[in-house]
């Protein structure tokens, strides 16, 4: 009777492992608007790709697409359009790129930024290719977190890139209200399309992702290329904007090309791995579009009881939800959606104590500013003195009731995921050597209040 009771609970693992779901995405960062041979990597790739039923998410860049249409590509375009069309930002590697222009600012002016450059490429996009991006990638390493507020307001839900700047569990992500796939480590796979001794190397690593994602209930992976890496040895932006240098479309000097055989040797490997991808039993082929589809809605149900018992020790993800989540939750609120806040602010509060009418008047404070700006006080006022929004949440969890609320100091444990190097995390041959944006960190790990996991339906 033990044994077939165990056997059976043997088969129906065995069984939950079989069915749970691995997807594949397939992306291309189109961005040489140099080159004329990158259009036509762009369209063979979406031939041949489209010819085994393999769709691939093409990220464009908003002058790659002008470019197409000037050089009268229409068979790029309809080549690309049967595929997803994602946006890789409007001029990609002319200085300033993102990370830059958004370093100086906070989160709402570089909201308003981001939006006032890159909103003209989502348009160009939309009128070439008929349709609405389905992500936005930053070029190279080019990150900001005032991106997600923009993205929202253009009507695009997901980030698809990899980086080092957020992450979590080398998984996708909710960040901001933006469903991030970013930083899957080990879930990123890439085929050497230069050396054929290497192709089995990247269909194991494949194999074992696939094999490790099924043990724990299904996933995600990766693989990315950019179309003008099967017909150049060099990067288009490398040779005419290096390290922050501006040339002119006049100036523009083209990369290096690879040789006829180098090129096909290229697109075999390429083909070979993907083909690969497409045999393996249990993984589904998806893109960028299906994505929201695919994972659970964010839901606010939290267990109020246990973030209190938690949020006293710890800020952190709990589950499914954000810590945000989680003080909304404690503040009363159903369901909302809000940002972390724009600034830190330290505590100024000198006492153990508040007493119970300050207290409750701040804390319908906080209730008003989420409220009214869908974001989270980087403080919360009590009198002439103010608690931090950590120490707040701590305060808030850790009340017991009574004549006065204990103050509690808040330990934002989330902030972990978030890159502490700020270099590193820029590190990109079209950044100056010298580019940093601790900044950008720092607006980052406030931001990461809203992080949590983005669960498989
Ligand atoms: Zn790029």
């Amino acid at each position: 009777m033990f044994l077939r009771l165990l056997l059976c609970a043997l088969a129906l693992q065995l069984s939950l492992v079989a069915d749970a779901p691995v997807y594949y995405l397939l992306w291309f960062d189109t961005e040489d608007y140099v080159e004329p041979a990158a259009d036509d990597a762009a369209l063979r790739l979406a031939t041949d790709l489209e010819a085994i039923s393999v769709p691939a998410t093409f990220k464009i860049v908003g002058e790659k697409a002008r470019v197409l249409e000037s050089r009268g590509r229409t068979d790029v375009i309809r080549a690309l359009a049967r595929h997803d069309i994602g946006y890789h930002a409007n001029n990609h590697s002319i200085p300033p790129p993102p990370a830059m222009y958004l370093k100086p600012l906070g989160l709402l002016e570089g909201a308003e930024e981001f939006f006032r450059r890159e909103g003209d490429g989502v348009r160009d996009l939309e009128r070439i290719f008929g349709v609405k991006p389905s992500c936005y990638g930053q070029p190279g390493s080019s990150w900001g977190p005032q991106s997600n507020i923009a993205l929202r307001r253009l009507g695009i839900p997901v980030y698809m890139d990899e980086g080092s700047q957020v992450g979590l569990n080398n998984q996708p992500f909710w960040y901001m209200g933006i469903l991030y796939v970013f930083n899957l480590g080990p879930n990123t796979v890439r085929v050497n399309i230069d050396d054929a001794t290497k192709a089995g190397e990247a269909k194991q690593k494949f194999d074992d992702a696939v094999a490790r994602l099924k043990a724990q209930g299904g996933g995600f992976i990766q693989t990315y290329y950019h179309p003008t890496e099967f017909v150049t040895t060099e990067f288009w932006d490398a040779v005419n904007f290096a390290r922050g240098k501006f040339t002119g479309p006049s100036d523009y000097k083209r990369p290096q090309m690879r040789t006829k055989e180098s090129s096909e040797q290229a697109y075999k490997l390429f083909l070979d791995f993907v083909k690969h991808v497409k045999q393996t039993p249990g993984v589904r082929i998806v893109t960028a579009r299906q994505l929201p589809q695919l994972v659970e809605t964010p839901s606010q149900l939290v267990d109020v009881p246990r973030t209190r018992e938690r949020f006293a020790a710890s800020l952190d993800i709990e589950g499914p939800h954000s810590a945000a989540d989680q003080l909304l939750a404690l503040l009363g609120f159903q369901s909302a959606r809000v940002d972390g806040p724009a600034a830190r602010s330290e505590s100024t509060v000198k006492a153990t104590t508040i007493p119970r009418e300050l207290f409750l008047r701040g804390r319908e404070d906080a209730i008003s500013y989420i409220d009214q700006h869908r974001r989270l006080p980087s403080h919360v006022w009590f009198g002439s003195e103010r608690l931090s929004l950590a120490d707040f949440a701590a305060t808030l969890a850790g009340d017991q009731g009574g004549l006065t609320v204990g103050v509690r100091r808040g330990q934002t444990a989330f902030e972990k995921h978030i890159a502490t190097d700020p270099k590193r995390a820029f590190n990109w041959a079209i950044h100056p050597e010298t580019f940093e944006a601790p900044g950008l960190l720092e607006l980052g790990r406030l931001q990461a209040w809203t992080l949590k996991p983005a669960r498989l339906r």
